[in-house]
């Protein structure tokens, strides 16, 4: 085998998705997915913008198409746009994609889609400034608004709002949230709750609102057209008619997507993460950072992690936490 070689697993399923953790930091501290008091890594532990570069280099040469960059918020790390613009140069690579807040992307979207960023997904939980303050405990509705403006009006081949329901929280917005995509003529993508990280200040087995819950509630108001395409991810999507907006539901309590399971994770301290609801990983940084190691070794272990792709994972809503990380840890 050569660093050519695909990554295939024990099951037959093709790797072709990095995503990408930026940063565990951010200036949000949401509610299902950080505490209020949260413990950051220290920086000499995070990768640095040359091993992040280093490392999705083999990656594409281990015929990754797809990167997206997510962390906690990947726009608090000033180089993310940087990143961006190495990334864009690596032949092979068909897609940079970004998971964000929004509430730097007033300033940051054009020169985001400049560097080669071709879609985005921000995430929206609510249309009310109080609410959206709760639910975020320091976010400014106003502000990520106004980030959702730059980056329609920037122009990415796609802008994707991601809204996470709880009930007693933002299960009245549901049907707001998909007319204000429609409005800037934008998809959205409804997710349920992932039993992520200790110390969340809620009981997710009351908050928890199933996917078939939310796409009933939207029927009220719209009709809803199955869509047949691929988006490539875990989400099932369907047409709102006479618009140009998509609705996506992820459901993995309801719906398990892991059979097509495409991709790994890469968190902020270099950890090779194979599936998001397992907590097996190997430790990147750790070569990175041997002298002795080269690229042919980084391709050879990380083609051999992918081979023990857990075959499924597992979230139990009864059992407050399967998992320990936090999301932010994890690359949502
Ligand atoms: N900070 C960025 C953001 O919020 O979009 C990127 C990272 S965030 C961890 C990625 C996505 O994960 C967001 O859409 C967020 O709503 C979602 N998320 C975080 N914790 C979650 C949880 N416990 N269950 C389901 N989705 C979660
Ligand atoms: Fe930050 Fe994103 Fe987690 Fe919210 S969901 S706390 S914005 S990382």
């Amino acid at each position: 085998m050569n660093s050519s070689t695909p990554l295939i697993d024990a099951f037959g399923r093709k790797v072709t998705y990095l995503r990408l953790s930026v940063t565990d930091r951010c200036d949000f501290r949401c509610v299902y997915c950080m505490s209020e008091q949260m413990q950051f890594l220290p920086r000499s532990q995070v990768l640095s913008l040359e091993e992040m570069q280093t490392i999705a280099a083999v990656f594409v040469g281990l015929g990754v198409t797809k990167i997206r960059l997510t962390g906690g918020e990947p726009l608090v790390r000033k180089d993310c746009v940087s990143l961006v613009r190495g990334l864009s140069e690596l032949e092979g690579l068909k897609e940079i994609t970004l998971t964000t807040n929004g509430n730097q992307l007033a300033q940051l979207a054009k020169p985001l889609k400049e560097a080669g960023l071709g879609r985005i997904n921000i995430s929206l939980d609510s249309l009310n400034p109080e609410k959206f303050h709760a639910i975020t405990r320091t976010g400014q509705l106003s502000q990520v608004l106004a980030g959702i403006d730059a980056a329609v009006d920037a122009g990415f081949d796609g802008t994707k709002l991601n809204a996470v329901i709880m009930k007693g929280r933002n299960d009245d917005e549901i049907i707001a949230l998909a007319e204000y995509a429609v409005s800037k003529g934008v998809d959205i993508t409804y997710i349920e709750e992932m039993p992520l990280g200790e110390g969340i200040n809620h009981d997710r087995r009351e908050s928890f609102m199933s996917s078939d819950e939310v796409r009933s509630r939207l029927r009220e108001r719209f009709r809803l057209q199955a869509a047949f395409e691929n988006s490539g991810g875990p989400a099932r999507y369907y047409r709102i008619p006479d618009t140009q907006t998509r609705v996506g539901f992820i459901s993995p309590h309801s719906c398990n997507f892991c059979h097509a399971c495409n991709r790994v994770r890469l968190t902020a301290e270099g950890k090779l993460l194979l599936c998001l609801g397992n907590e097996n990983a190997i430790d990147l940084k750790k070569l990175l950072r041997d002298p002795e190691t080269t690229p042919q070794i980084l391709a050879d272990t990380i083609r051999n992690a992918v081979y023990y792709k857990p075959e499924r994972h597992i979230f139990n809503v009864d059992e407050q936490v399967s998992i320990v990380r936090f999301m932010n840890m994890t690359g949502g």
